[in-house]
């Protein structure tokens, strides 16, 4: 894991004052570490028989879009508001300061869909709780929540409410 760690770079005050940003271009930019990420997560569910991944907008979807191709599932993404062009379920969640909200279109998943949710990185745990909310509401099964870096002094896992959640790099 030391070879990933030394590829997630600390930009302090990105996107704003107090927050350090944790920068996942340089591992994505090498082949090694780009391929062993998705090694593990695809290693992780290989026999899980899952129907979809679900990728959070937008680093989510790199990371999800190439777990997906290796799993044999679909690939289904999460956007942020008006950015999905049919007919969508919307959740709404707090940030520090104010709201903000996700959506997936509302045919993209049914009951009983075997889905693995990812993102880049684990913060407050906000974003991937309503990405969670959002495949509930489709009441498909939630196999796990799998995130490259998770910020654990921020518990985002208490979000969660349970659902499994799985990080290979924590802060
Ligand atoms: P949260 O909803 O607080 O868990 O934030 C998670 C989402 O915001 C993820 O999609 C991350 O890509 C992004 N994010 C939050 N904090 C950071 C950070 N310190 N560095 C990079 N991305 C972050």
């Amino acid at each position: 894991m030391k070879e990933l760690r030394d590829r997630i770079r600390d930009i302090p005050d990105f996107p704003k004052k107090g927050i350090i940003f944790k920068d996942i271009t340089p591992l994505l930019a090498d082949v090694s570490s780009f391929q062993k990420v998705v090694d593990i997560f695809a290693k992780r569910y290989a026999n899980q028989s899952i129907d979809y991944v679900v990728g959070i907008e937008s680093r989510g979807f790199i990371f999800g879009a190439a777990t997906a191709y290796r799993l044999d599932a679909g690939f289904i993404p999460v956007r942020k508001p008006g950015k999905l062009p049919y007919e969508t379920h919307r959740v709404d969640y707090e940030l520090e300061y104010g709201t903000d909200s996700i959506e997936i279109h509302v045919d993209a998943l049914h009951e009983g869909n075997r889905v693995v949710i990812i993102d880049d990185l684990l913060a407050t745990g906000g974003t991937a709780g309503a990405a969670c909310q959002l495949v509930q509401k489709a009441k498909a099964t939630i196999v796990e929540c799998g995130f490259v870096v998770e910020l654990e002094f921020l518990k985002g896992r208490e979000k969660l409410k349970g659902t499994p959640s799985f990080s290979l790099i924590q802060y």
